[in-house]
C-alpha cells in the first residue's frame, strides 16, 4: 500500500509500512507479520479483519510493545505515529504514547481489569498518570466517563469491583479507561466477542460516539466482518499474517477480490435468511505459520486455486484492484463480485 494516494478523511495519525515480525519458537521461526502496511487517519475507522492466527492482534499490539520480547522479534517495517517510529521509540515513551494518545480495548475486560481494585479507581488512574489530577478531581473524571459510556448509576458503580460487573458492563468499564485521557487512537481488539448480540450492538455504539466526541480514530480488530459492517471506513482483511485485501468497506464488501474475503463474507448470516438457515463456512482450516504451504497460502482452502500452478508456486503480492483497492491474489479478476451478500 506504499504508493496509495492519501485519504482525504483527516490527520494521519499512524502509517505503517512493511512491518514483519517473528517469533523464535523451538519448533522453529513463526514469520507471524509479513509486510503489513496500511494508514489511520483522524476520524476514520479501520476494520481489521482475519480468523484466529492471521496476525490482526499481532500487527498491532507488536507495534505498541505489548508483545513480550523475546520470543516475538520485530524483523522489518516502520509505524510511525504522528511522525515518530513506535519501533524505535524507548519503552518510556511507549508507554507514555500508549497511556495517553493511544487507547487499547482488550478482548477480555475481566482479565485486563484488575479484579483487587474499584473500577472507578481503576479509570482515575490514567487521569492521574498522564494528565496529572488530583485524586478527587480523578475520582470526579472517572464517574463522568463510567456515565459517558452508558454505565447506569455510574456513582455506585465506581466503587465496585469488575466481578460485581456484567460482561457488558465490564467491557463498557474498560472502554471507558481507554478514553479517560482522549486518545486520538482507540485500539479495539474484538471489543464485542464474548457478548451477546445486543450488548455487541449497544458497545459497538458506544465507541463510533466517542470516535465522534473526540474526533479520534479506531482500528476495530475482529475475525468477523460482520461487526465492522457499517462501521468501518477501510477494511484490512489479513490471512496467515500477510495482507489479503484492502479497500474502502464498500470495495471489500461489494466488490471484492480475494477469495479468501469473499469466503468470510459467505460465512456471515444474511438478512434475508432465516435465522435457521445453514451458514457457509470456509472449507479447511488457517495453516500452521510454522508449516506454511508453499505459494499462496490460502491454496489448500480456495476455491479458484490453480494447482499446480501459480497457486501453489509464487507467493502473490498485493496488487492494485482500482483506487486504493488492492488484492493479494493472482486470480483476483476472476473472484465473483458479491453484492448479493448483506453487510
Ligand atoms: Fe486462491 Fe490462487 Fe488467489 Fe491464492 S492466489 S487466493 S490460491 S486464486
Amino acid at each position: 500500500m506504499t504508493d496509495r494516494p492519501p485519504s482525504q478523511v483527516g490527520e494521519l495519525l499512524l502509517s505503517v509500512r512493511d512491518l514483519e515480525v517473528a517469533f523464535d519458537t523451538e519448533a522453529g521461526v513463526v514469520h507471524a507479520v509479513n509486510k503489513v502496511s496500511f494508514d489511520v487517519r483522524r476520524g476514520e475507522v479501520l476494520g481489521v479483519v482475519g480468523e484466529s492466527g492471521s496476525g490482526k492482534s499481532v500487527t498491532m499490539m507488536s507495534m505498541l510493545g505489548l508483545i513480550p520480547s523475546p520470543p516475538a522479534r520485530i524483523v522489518g517495517g516502520n509505524a510511525l505515529w504522528k511522525g515518530r517510529d513506535l519501533l524505535y521509540m524507548s519503552d518510556r515513551d511507549i508507554r507514555r504514547i500508549r497511556g495517553k494518545e493511544i487507547g487499547i480495548i482488550f478482548q477480555d475486560p475481566l482479565s485486563s481489569l484488575n479484579p483487587t481494585h474499584r473500577v472507578g479507581r481503576q479509570v482515575a488512574e490514567g487521569l492521574r498518570l498522564h494528565e496529572g489530577m488530583s485524586a478527587r478531581a480523578a475520582g470526579r473524571a472517572a464517574i463522568e466517563l463510567l456515565d459517558l459510556v452508558g454505565i447506569p448509576q455510574p456513582e455506585r458503580r465506581a466503587h465496585m469491583y469488575p466481578h460485581e460487573f456484567s460482561g457488558g458492563m465490564r467491557q463498557r468499564a474498560m472502554i471507558a479507561l481507554a478514553i479517560a485521557c482522549k486518545p486520538d487512537l482507540l485500539i479495539a481488539d474484538e471489543p464485542t466477542t464474548a457478548l451477546d448480540v445486543t450488548v455487541q450492538a449497544q458497545v459497538l455504539e458506544v465507541l463510533i460516539n466517542i470516535k465522534n466526541e473526540l474526533n479520534s480514530a479506531i482500528v476495530l480488530i475482529t475475525h468477523d466482518l460482520g461487526v465492522v459492517a457499517g462501521l468501518a471506513d477501510h477494511v484490512l482483511v489479513m490471512y496467515a499474517g500477510r495482507v489479503a485485501e484492502f479497500g474502502t468497506a464498500d470495495e471489500v464488501y461489494y466488490r471484492t477480490r480475494h477469495p479468501y474475503t469473499e469466503g468470510l463474507l459467505a460465512s456471515l448470516p444474511r438478512v434475508d435468511q432465516s435465522s435457521d438457515a445453514p451458514l457457509t463456512p470456509i472449507a479447511g482450516a488457517p495453516p500452521s505459520l510454522i508449516a506454511m504451504p508453499p505459494g499462496c497460502a490460502f491454496h489448500p482452502r480456495c476455491p479458484y486455486a490453480l494447482a499446480p500452478g501459480a497457486c501453489d508456486r509464487d507467493v502473490p503480492t498485493l496488487v492494485s484492484a482500482g483506487g486504493d483497492h488492492q488484492a493479494a491474489c493472482h486470480f483476483s479478476e476472476r473472484v465473483g463480485t458479491r453484492a448479493e451478500v448483506g453487510a
